[in-house]
């Protein structure tokens, strides 16, 4: 039997390259709604990043649905229960960007230690200001990671090899598989008071929207710095412009924000704030492991529908 795949939105080359080159295969992009619906009743996958809605009007039309691939992590664009009660599997790539969001938060990390947006734009400006700038180093802090499931666990071996402790919380993980991936495990508070770093890596909840409000804020010391590649809505955004305009934390280092983008958010006027616009997964790195895990996945599928 010929499988038909359909790229609901731009994913890798590989993907279209490796489903073309299969005999049983046909494959085939359509990026646009109207396009989609043409298509969808004999289709078997289709393969999403976030643009495509997958709602039950869309479902209802694709009687031959084994599975869906998100590219990527959030499933907020597909009707996961209606999917499910069309018996159409549903998978994401969340592992795809580990490393590209890791090695992120280690460039806020030091961005904010150093004041390299700032040492860079004045030099480009004719300034010299070095007497200004002195930065710290990793070596020898400890830094509290927040949720210590992928990501969080990789922050923790870039931070380490850098030679900073590693303490953790998360809710749902135990202590002693905490101790085996490398960090002491610690109550929220504990990790607040004991840390100069704290990355937070949970997704967002309604259990951590606000995990970081006005008293986790207070609770750091002065001279902590917070960096969250997460989700905008896990950080009060109010909360944290008052503890950086008085001080209560020496910077901060954001990817994600409530609203994306932000506007003119005032945290983004702070010098003590160092932004980019949700990259943590744009690299060529991981957007090829999504192309490859989108095959996988896609794969698993046909060989367990084949059953
Ligand atoms: P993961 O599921 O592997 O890890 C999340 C961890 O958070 C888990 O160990 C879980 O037990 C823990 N957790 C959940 N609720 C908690 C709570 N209330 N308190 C403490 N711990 C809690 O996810 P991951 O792959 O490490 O990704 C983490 C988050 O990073 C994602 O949810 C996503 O929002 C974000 N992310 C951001 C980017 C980006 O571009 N900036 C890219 C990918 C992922």
């Amino acid at each position: 039997m010929t499988m038909k795949i359909l790229l609901c939105d731009p994913v890798a080359e590989t993907v279209l390259e490796h489903f073309r080159s299969l005999d049983d295969c046909t494959v085939e992009e359509v990026f646009d709604r109207d396009a989609l619906e043409q298509e969808i009743d004999d289709a078997n996958f289709l393969v999403v990043r976030s643009g495509t809605t997958v709602d039950p009007d869309l479902l209802d039309q694709a009687d031959e649905l084994i599975g869906i691939v998100r590219a990527g992590v959030g499933l907020d664009n597909i009707d996961l229960e209606y999917a499910d009660e069309q018996d159409v599997n549903v998978e994401n790539t969340p592992e795809a960007s580990t490393n590209a969001v890791a090695e992120l938060v280690i460039g806020h990390i030091l961005s904010v230690f150093r004041s390299i947006p700032q040492a860079d734009a004045a030099l480009k400006e004719g300034n010299w200001i070095k007497s200004d700038l002195n930065g710290r180093e990793i070596q020898g802090k400890t830094t509290g990671i927040i949720g210590y499931g992928r990501i969080g666990r990789r922050v923790g071996q870039l931070v380490q090899a850098f030679g900073s402790d590693v303490v953790a919380f998360d809710e749902y993980i135990d202590d002693e598989t905490i101790r085996e991936h490398g960090a002491q495990p610690v109550s929220l508070k504990e990790l607040l008071e004991q840390s100069d770093i704290v990355s937070v890596h949970v997704p967002l909840t309604d259990e951590t929207r606000h995990l970081i409000g006005p008293s986790e804020l207070k609770t750091l010391t002065d001279d902590a710095v917070l960096v969250n590649c997460s989700r905008g809505g896990i950080y009060d955004e109010e909360a944290l412009l008052e503890a950086l305009r008085n001080d209560e934390i020496v910077g901060v280092g954001l990817d994600t924000y409530e609203e994306e983008p932000p506007g003119d958010q005032p945290l983004l006027q702070e010098k003590s704030m160092v932004g980019t616009p949700h990259i943590g997964a744009s690299t060529p790195e991981a957007q090829e492991r999504i192309g490859q895990l989108v095959i996988d996945k896609i794969e698993t599928m046909m060989r367990e529908s084949d059953t």
